[in-house]
């Protein structure tokens, strides 16, 4: 794995273990035998992620080729939304993928899941629902992504189109590992300073991401006597995943680079500081990308170890693998 120039970029001890479509790993099981690999998964993603692949459809015992599905209702809504044959409407695999997704949502041991774009099965969003007379009436979701989803709502969940877009894409990076981190921290009997330690590395993420739930952690950590210590790390990183869901705007990582810039405040020159103050104002205004002021923010955070430890350590300055520059287009 090349490792950057840049310190403390974020690179995990191991590979992290994501779900994905089998078809997009380049796998020919797609109905009529060929494959939709994705190169951005297979060859970069695939650095940091240990893909497990599934095809739920093989899984259950269609075969490939086979005959193609797709979602039909007779109601205008997502309550009897069925799985059939396109050319064959007596085929109902339904049951089948609501099964086998409620299985694999139970025994896998996942951070995050990659699911193929429009797809009856692994679609997430904007599915296709076809009225008896197949015309299309609607969207919904794919019925094994559907059921895997209901057994870990708090999993990162994307579709591999949509990660082509810049902001989804980070936002589904900062997810997983935030997810892979917790995972590690939750593998052994946790104690209150243990939870506080974590979020004292992840306040300033948050901060950037949700004002919202920045404020609700802060007062559920506040008293660490009010319910039983995994109970609270339960709500605790049930508000964290809420909060990291939302996209961070430009407005807030600005907020966020300025609180950061204020642990620097005593130690830089003036010239410095003005410096520093000027580049944020150009990533406000849409200027330069995110990593920019990012940059020279931690290069004096670097540089000045007295600074605080504190700031330093903020998971916000590295939440992913600097390497793969996702927020160069930021
Ligand atoms: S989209 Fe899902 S069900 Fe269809 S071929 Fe890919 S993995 Fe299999």
């Amino acid at each position: 794995m090349a490792q950057s120039a840049q310190t403390n970029s974020r690179l995990p001890s191991q590979r992290i273990p994501v779900g994905i479509s089998a078809c997009l790993m380049g796998q020919s099981v797609r109905f009529n035998g060929s494959h939709k690999r994705s190169r951005f998964c297979t060859d970069v993603l695939s650095r940091y992620f240990d893909f497990r692949p599934l095809c739920p459809e093989v899984a259950i015992g269609m075969g490939t080729p086979r005959e193609p599905i797709r979602l039909a209702t007779t109601t205008p809504d997502d309550t009897n939304v069925r799985a059939i044959g396109t050319d064959n409407p007596e085929l109902d695999v339904t049951d089948a993928l609501a099964e086998y997704g409620r299985e694999q949502g139970q025994k896998q041991q996942l951070c995050g899941y990659i699911f193929m774009q429009k797809s009856p099965s692994c679609g997430l969003f904007g599915v296709k629902r076809y009225l008896a007379n197949g015309h299309p009436e609607g969207t919904t979701r794919g019925i094994y992504a559907k059921h895997f989803c209901e057994q870990n709502p708090l999993l990162p969940v994307e579709e591999a189109g949509r990660l082509n877009d810049a902001g989804l894409l980070e936002n589904f990076m900062v997810r997983v590992f935030t997810y892979h981190e917790w995972q590690q921290l939750r593998a052994q009997p946790i104690g209150a300073h243990d939870l506080i330690d974590f979020h004292s590395r992840y306040k300033y993420l948050v901060m950037a991401h949700s004002a919202v739930h920045y404020k609700s952690m802060g007062r559920l950590l506040a008293d660490l006597k009010a319910a039983p210590i995994n109970d609270i790390a339960d709500e605790y990183f049930s508000q964290l995943m809420a909060a990291l869901a939302k996209p961070a705007s430009r407005k807030m990582h600005t907020n966020t680079l300025m609180h950061l810039q204020g642990y620097l405040k005593h130690l830089l020159s003036d010239e410095d500081k003005r410096e520093l103050t000027a580049i944020i104002e150009d990533y406000r205004l849409g200027i330069v990308p995110l990593v920019v002021p990012l940059t020279l923010l931690k290069h004096h955070l670097n540089h000045h170890e007295e600074a605080n430890a504190y700031a330093r350590a903020q998971v916000y300055l590295n939440p992913h693998p600097y390497e793969l520059g996702l927020r160069n287009r930021l």
